[in-house]
């Protein structure tokens, strides 16, 4: 089992305890729920070359569109999302 599947599987336990608790307020479980998908590997976004520094970069983070720097980068340095190569 990964990471995510693991985070999901505790997360999922959780919220049926919160429910009983707080009733249908979503708020605190909603940010939870945003960490644990960062850890969800996703394809970077592949795009027209763009100039920064002295490279040209073409892969950007699906999240936050973020221009990923390096070939291997493994995770967004802006919003912690976990990339798939
Ligand atoms: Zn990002």
């Amino acid at each position: 089992m990964n990471k995510y599947e693991d985070y999901k599987k505790a997360y999922e336990r959780i919220e049926l305890v919160y429910h009983s608790s707080f009733g249908s307020d979503n708020a605190d479980l909603d940010k939870i729920k945003e960490l644990i998908e960062k850890e969800k590997p996703m394809k970077p976004l592949k795009h027209k070359p763009k100039k920064v520094g002295y490279k040209y970069k073409e892969y950007s983070c699906p999240s936050c569109k973020n221009i990923l720097l390096y070939e291997e980068q493994r995770k967004c340095d802006n919003c912690g999302q976990k990339i798939d190569l």
